[in-house]
This record gives C-alpha cells, structure tokens and sequence, in this order.
C-alpha cells in the first residue's frame, strides 16, 4: 500500500510546476487527488494521463483568489471521493520589484494569490479536514520568507505571512487533529523561476552549498512525508528544501 493510501487530496496550482509533481507523487502513493488551478488545459490533461493510468485524479478550475471557487472546488471533492483528508497550498505567483517600484497594483495582485489564496483555502478546507480525524494541510511557502533580497519585497512579504499563518493555523487545529506545516524551497527548476533574473540565479546558486538547483519532486516528497501518517505529531514545522541556501 502507499503511504498515503485513504487520503483525499486538493493541490492548488496543480497544473504545473511543484503542484504537479505533487499531484503525480501523491497519486502514486494511494491518494485521490483534487487538482485545483486556473490553467485549465494543463490541469485537465494532466489529470487525463493519470485518470488513464488508473490513478483518481480529477481536474476542476480554481482561482485562489475567488472565495467562491474555492468552495465549489471542496464540495466537488467531498462529492466526488466521499471525503477531505489533505490540502496543498501550492497556488502561487512571483514578480520581482522593490519597494519604490512595486505599485499599488502589483503588491495587491501577488497579495491576493499568495496570501489571501492560502487563507481561503484553509478557511474552505477545514471543516472537512477537521471531519476526516486526520486532516493535514501544508503550505508552500518560500526561504525567501525567511531572507532578505533586493528586488522582490511584495513576494517576501505575503511569503512571510504564509510561514506566520501556518503557525497559528497549527495552534488552533492542533486540538482538532489537523496538522499544519510548511516548506520553504530554494530554487526549484519550474516555469515560475524563468522570470528570475539571469543574475539572480548565478547568485543563488553561487549561495547554495549544494551548487544547483532543486526539482520539483524534492518539494513534493518533502509533503508527502509531512503529509503520511509518519509525521502523525508534527505539525507547526517548517520544512527548509533548499540546497543548503540559508546555511
Ligand atoms: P509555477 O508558476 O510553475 O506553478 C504555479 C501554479 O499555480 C501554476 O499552475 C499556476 O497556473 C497556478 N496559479 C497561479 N495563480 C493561480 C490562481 N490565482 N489560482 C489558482 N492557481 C494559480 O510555479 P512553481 O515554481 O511550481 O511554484 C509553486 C509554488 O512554489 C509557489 O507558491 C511558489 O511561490 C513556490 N516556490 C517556488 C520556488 C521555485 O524555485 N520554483 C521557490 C520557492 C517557492
């Protein structure tokens, strides 16, 4: 049996990039798996590979920010599997600027995906993850919410807020047999990371032990650990996949 046999899974930005290497890895391992995402075509072929492979993946549109959406999506998969053990806050967006370039706009905008788009989901979720007796949630939040760095302040802040709403989340659910916690990635080969600047990467790799970047599946197995009964007790961790980035 896998290790995450009987589990129900919802992965934001699913589609592509971490969420779907958490899609693929969680599947594998015995979880039906909800995937979430506004990029529909990726999402639904995605989850048609799979579906055809035997797996119970299923594909519905999210976006995050859409309270709505977010509540259409956890009835569809409670409908649809009959329960909700297991949230991904995967959803999320990047772009560099700094404090006097960013605008009212942008700050607003990576905010509302970032942050925002993990409170809901945790909002909508937890009924059914507290319901389950088993119920884990992790939040992908970055080790740049841990740092500083030049030219990315809005993406740092809601990071940061994302790491602080973990641990509150993990206080109050903890009683309630949900477990929180979070993981913070280096740099991870995914299309999210071709907006970095070219000098930005030298630089990171340059700071990271390791000397290359990570992939995707290192993120996902790192949930999958944190999201198995293995780490029955943990919850309120933080998780650094990072290359030895903060080191
Ligand atoms: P990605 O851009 O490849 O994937 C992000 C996914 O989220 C996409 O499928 C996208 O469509 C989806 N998404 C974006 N906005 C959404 C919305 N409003 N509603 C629903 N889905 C939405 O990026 P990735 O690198 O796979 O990033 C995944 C997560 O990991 C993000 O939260 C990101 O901040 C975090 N992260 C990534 C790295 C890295 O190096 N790649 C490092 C640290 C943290």
């Amino acid at each position: 049996a896998g290790r995450l046999q009987g589990k129900v899974a919802i992965v934001s930005g699913g589609a592509r990039g971490l969420g779907a290497a958490h899609v693929e890895m969680f599947a594998q391992e015995g979880a039906g798996v909800m995937i979430g995402d506004i990029l529909i075509d990726e999402g639904k072929a995605l989850a048609e590979r799979l579906a055809d492979d035997g797996y119970p993946v299923t594909f519905m549109e999210l976006d995050v920010t859409d309270e709505t959406h977010w509540a259409r999506l956890v009835a569809a998969t409670v409908e649809r599997y009959g329960k909700l053990t297991t949230l991904i806050n995967n959803a999320g967006i990047y772009h560099g600027a700094g404090i006097e370039d960013e605008t009212t706009q942008g700050w607003n905008r990576l905010v509302a995906v970032d942050q925002t788009g993990v409170f809901f989901g945790m909002k909508t979720a937890m009924p059914h993850l507290v319901a389950s007796g088993h119920g884990a949630v992790i939040n992908i939040s970055s080790t740049m919410a841990l740092t500083g760095s030049l030219r990315c302040f809005t993406y740092h802040a809601a990071k940061g807020a994302v790491r602080s709403m973990s641990m509150a989340a993990a206080s109050e659910y903890g009683p309630k047999n949900v477990r929180v916690n979070s993981i913070y990635p280096g740099s991870i080969e995914a299309k999210s990371h071709e907006d970095t600047l070219p000098g930005d990467v030298e630089a990171i790799l340059k700071a990271t032990p390791m000397g290359r970047k990570g992939v995707p599946r290192d993120i996902a197995a790192a949930s999958l650990f944190l999201c198995s009964d293995e780490a029955n007790f943990i919850t309120g961790a933080e998780l650094i996949v990072d290359g030895g980035w903060h080191a």
